[in-house]
Formats: C-alpha cells, structure tokens, sequence
C-alpha cells in the first residue's frame, strides 16, 4: 500500500444539500413580488420543496448521469422492423418525470401558474438543462393548440397533467403526454417559409399526409410535434402524433442523432414524413400565425433558462470563493476577485428580475402587459442568452484549474450557455423581431410605461431612457443597428427593475457599470468604490 504522500488541504466542499430557492435572494424576492396574496403561500411552499429537491445529491447525480450516458437512437428492432426509438437512461427518465410532476408543464390556468413555473423552470435549469427542452416545448404547445378548440380538449389536460407517461400509446389512453416541435429544415430555419415538407389533404376534415423532413427536431420521443409544411393555400402548423388512434405508429424516420456541443442528454434527430399523418392547427397559410404562441412561449423559456444557468455558474463561483484561500486570505475577500463575483452577481440578478417580471405579464394577460410582452421577449432572449456563455466562462475561471475540470461541474454548464441565443430564433433573429414589434406603437408605449415607472430614481438610467429615446426617434437605416438597440432595450429595462425592487447596492452597480459606462468591458472592471461586498454577499448559496 501507498505511503500518505501529503493532506489534502483548501479543497472547497461541494455546493450540495442545500435549498437552491431560499439560497437565490434576488429570485425569492421576484416570486414574492409577483406572486398575488391567493397564489404565495402555496407557490412558496411549492418552490421551496423543489430548491431542496434541486440542491440534493441524489438529483444532481442524476443531472450528471444524463449527460454521460447520451441518448442512442435505434432505427430498428432485432426483425429489422423500424421502430425509430430512442434509448434513454434512467436518470433521464427519473428528471423528466420530476419535472413534470414539479408543475413545469402545467403553467396555464393556475393561480401565478406563469410565476410559480418560472421560479421552478429557473431552478430546474441549474439542475440539467437538457430535459428542460421537452419541458418547454410542452408547456409552450398549449397557447397554439388553444387556436383549436377540439384539438385543445384532447391535448391541453394531458399536458398540464404533471404525469409523466413515457410510453408510446395514442393519446386516449395517456394520462400525460409531451409534445416538441418541426420548424426547421435543411435550407432553412429562421426563414420558415423556405420550408419545402409538402402537406396533401386526405379528407375534408383537417387530415392530411406530409412529405419531407425536419433538419432539427429534438425530444423526438415526446407524443407529437408542432410541425410547419407547404399545405396548397401556403405555410400551415399541424400536429403530428407519434402514434395513430389505432395504436399503429405514424411514419416518424429518425435518420440520425445531432452530436452536439452540449445538451448532450437530450436528443435532436433528423426526421423523414413520407405519407406522415397529420392534423391541420388553424387555418392553411396562417402557420407561423399558429406556432408564434408556441415560439413566443419557449423564447420566454430561453431566457429563464440562461437566467437558471448564469445563476448557477454565479452560485459555484462566489462559493468556491468564499472557501479557498490564496496568498493569505479567502478569495472572496480579495478586492479584485470581488470585484468580478460582483460583476457576474450583477448579470445574473438582472436576468432573474427581467426573467420573472416577464413571467408576471403572461399571469396578467391584460393588453398592456401583452404588448410589453411583444417587445420585451425577443429583446430579453436576445441580451440574457447572450449574456449567459461569457458568465459561464467566467465563472469556471473564478474555480481557477478546477473549473476546467467536469467533475466541477462548470464545463456542462460551459456547454450549455451558448445554446439558448441558437435555438428560437438565433440573436440577430430577436434583434430583427424587436424592429418588427417597434412597428406597432402599443408595444412601446407599454415597454417606455414600464421604464418610466423608475423615472427620477437614477441619473445614469434617466440618462440611458433619454439616450434610447434618440435612438428610437430617427429609425432610418435601423437594421444594421438593431443589436445596439436591442441591448439597449433590455439594459434600460433591467435597469428600471433593478432600481424600483433590487437592494440598493445591487441597483446603484448595475447604473454605474451597465448604463452609467464606468466599466469596462471584461467582468472584474466595476468602479472598486461601489458597494461590491454586499452585492457579493446577497449572491452566495447558503449550504
Ligand atoms: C440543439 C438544437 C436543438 C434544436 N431543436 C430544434 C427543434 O426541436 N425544432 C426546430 O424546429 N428547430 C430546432 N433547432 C433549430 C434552431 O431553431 C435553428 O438552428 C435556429 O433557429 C437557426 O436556424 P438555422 O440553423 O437554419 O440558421 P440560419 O437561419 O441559416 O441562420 C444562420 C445565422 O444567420 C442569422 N440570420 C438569419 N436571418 C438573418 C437576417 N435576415 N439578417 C441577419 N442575420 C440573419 C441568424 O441569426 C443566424 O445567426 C435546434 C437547434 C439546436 C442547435
């Protein structure tokens, strides 16, 4: 046996048993504001039961058994029969069904149903953000299948269920079921309507066969997908099951499994219709009319899921921080180090803030908070996701070598963080939808009505209002700007919510480094003269 060659000593303990809701100050103080008196009680209850879920071992084992056993895809049974199935491991299956039965399919009609799911979707994300995708996907079928009564009435109760039923069976038999969506193809994603899978009516009511294929389609064993294809009056969304009424399977060919950068616990197929059974949603030529509450819906997940994932990566760092020592003391106290647990604690409370804000006007659903809605989304998916991969990296780098390292965890959230600014419209796609929304004055009379609220409270955001205002006022030539402007949007927005509801210390860095330009442009680079201890301190996960 080995002699002991040394002691093990300034190891950080790991960031484990503990309550990943109470510890994020900034998102329990979200949920308290935006929750009404008849939701808070039971929604806190209900979150505070899923942080401790969320912090526990065993589920973060099961987060890193999902990504280390990939998903394999079998074409073909051992007859040589095609089954198009994919294998899962168990871990994948038991957060699947945590996350179901957590509620995160089941937003629609609840009390603060938008809230409570977005708290739980925030948290679930820092968990493993792969099974997030059917989760979203989900959740944000509903809006679209609604445009269909008679679809809705089948589909709606056994999506909002919080059953997890992974078996493949018509939907009658199913007390839950999952749905994903087909928009993408080979010459083109965020140009839909180059769409070439043709749709031919079989029956005058609504059925029709599809042929082509979806270059993108992920969660492929959910129950049955949003799909875009050339009906003869033009662009049309219809439903395609997996399965048929009479329990034979519909022609679904998964052709191959995307290798992809991260989300590697989830799988995005390739996927072939040829005679491809399927039912009209809404009327023929209207389908991105149909799917856009679908796309609206998941985009709002993107930024709750970039905002769960800089939370994350904030949480291990300041942790890590706050228990090693370097040259003489904890690196948490020393002032540069500070100054960038700062600076990250900073991008990921003004994420959360805007992220639930958002949520809150999907509970409201009044016109106002509809047409902050239009605006805010893209605005918000476009910055926060943005965001998210430069505090992930970041923030591995505050875990010095370690941090490179996957047992630590920072490497899959690495991956991770570039994912959301892709997939629903990549960033240039949001800055462009902000252009389309500025079209209709209702959206920014709503979003200026939400700024202002926070008139007066600070200089340096009065300034960046009055600044953005110019901007918006000559919108000549504005495409080739639209990113500038967009970034402004969102910056003003969370920095009006950070100064009305944030501490003041939180709000006054936030003014000082991403409206007032006192900061450079690397994290680390915030005034030293600012209240950063304390902005550190609110930041910290308690274990
Ligand atoms: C892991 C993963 C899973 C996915 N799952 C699904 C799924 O389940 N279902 C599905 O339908 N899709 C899915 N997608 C596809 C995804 O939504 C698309 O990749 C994305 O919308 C971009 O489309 P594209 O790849 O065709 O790129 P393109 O449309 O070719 O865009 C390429 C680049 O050009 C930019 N661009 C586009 N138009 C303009 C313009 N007018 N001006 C300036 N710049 C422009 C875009 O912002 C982007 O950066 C998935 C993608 C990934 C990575």
């Amino acid at each position: 046996m080995a002699g002991i060659t040394h002691t093990v000593t300034n190891q950080v303990p790991p960031l484990v048993q503990y309550d990943v809701f109470g510890s994020d100050r900034a998102l329990v103080e979200a949920v308290e504001r935006h929750l009404t008196a008849e939701a808070r009680e039971d929604g806190l209850a209900e979150l505070s039961a899923l942080g401790h879920t969320c912090g526990s071992a065993q589920v973060q084992e099961w987060g890193v058994q999902a990504n280390e056993n990939p998903p394999r895809l079998r074409t073909h049974d051992r007859y040589g029969h095609r089954i198009d199935e994919v294998d899962f491991h168990p871990a994948w299956h038991r957060l699947l069904g945590k996350g179901v039965s957590a509620g995160l399919t089941a937003a629609w009609g609840r009390p603060g149903g938008h809230v409570r799911r977005a708290a739980a979707f925030l948290m679930w994300t820092q968990v493993e953000a792969g099974n997030c995708c059917p989760l979203s996907m989900t959740h944000a079928a509903v809006p679209a299948l609604r445009t269909d009564p008679e679809l809705a009435a089948v589909w709606e109760p056994r999506l909002t269920s919080m059953v997890y039923d992974r078996a493949l069976r018509p939907a009658g038999q199913k007390p839950g079921a999952l749905f994903g969506m087909g928009m993408t193809e080979k010459q083109g994603g965020s140009d839909v309507r180059a769409n070439t899978t043709a749709a031919r009516p079989l029956a005058e009511d609504g059925t029709y066969a599809l042929t082509g294929h979806k270059w993108f389609c992920s969660a492929p064993m959910s129950d049955a997908f949003l799909v875009l294809a050339q009906a003869p009056g033009g662009l049309t969304c219809f439903l395609v099951p997996r399965v048929l009424e009479d329990g034979s399977r519909n022609v679904f060919a998964l052709q191959r499994l995307k290798d992809k950068l991260g989300n590697r616990s989830n799988a995005s197929a390739e996927v072939e219709f040829d005679g491809t059974w399927a039912r009209r949603v809404g009327e023929e030529g209207r389908g991105v009319r149909t799917i856009i509450g679908m796309v609206a819906a998941t985009r709002l997940d993107c930024v709750l899921g970039s905002a769960g994932l800089m939370r994350q990566a904030v949480a291990q760092a300041v942790h890590h921080c706050a228990h090693r020592a370097a040259f003489g003391g904890k690196l948490l106290d020393k002032p540069l180090m500070r100054n960038v647990l700062a600076d990250l604690a900073l991008e990921s409370e003004a994420a959360t803030t805007l992220a639930l804000r958002l949520a809150a006007a999907y509970d409201d659903g009044g016109e106002q908070e509809r047409a902050l809605l239009r605006i805010a989304v893209p605005a918000a998916k476009y910055w926060v996701t943005k965001r998210c991969a430069p505090v992930a990296v970041e923030a591995a780098e505050c875990l010095g070598g370690n941090g490179y390292v996957e047992e630590s965890g920072m490497p899959r959230l690495v991956r991770e963080s570039p994912l959301n600014s892709v997939w629903e419209g990549a960033g240039n796609v949001q800055a462009l939808d902000v252009l389309r929304a500025l079209r209709d004055p209702a959206t920014l009379d709503a979003y200026l009505r939400e700024v202002g609220r926070a008139r007066g409270a600070d200089h340096r955001l009065d300034a960046a209002i009055k600044d953005l205002l110019t901007d918006l006022a000559d919108l000549e030539g504005v495409e080739g700007r639209a990113r500038r402007l967009t970034e402004r949007l969102a910056l003003v927005l969370q920095g009006s919510l950070l100064v009305r509801h944030a501490p003041p210390e939180v709000a006054d860095a936030f003014c000082a480094g991403r409206l007032g330009g006192d900061a450079g442009a690397a994290f680390g680079t915030l005034p030293p003269t600012l209240d950063l201890a304390s902005v550190v301190d609110r930041a910290r996960p308690l274990s």
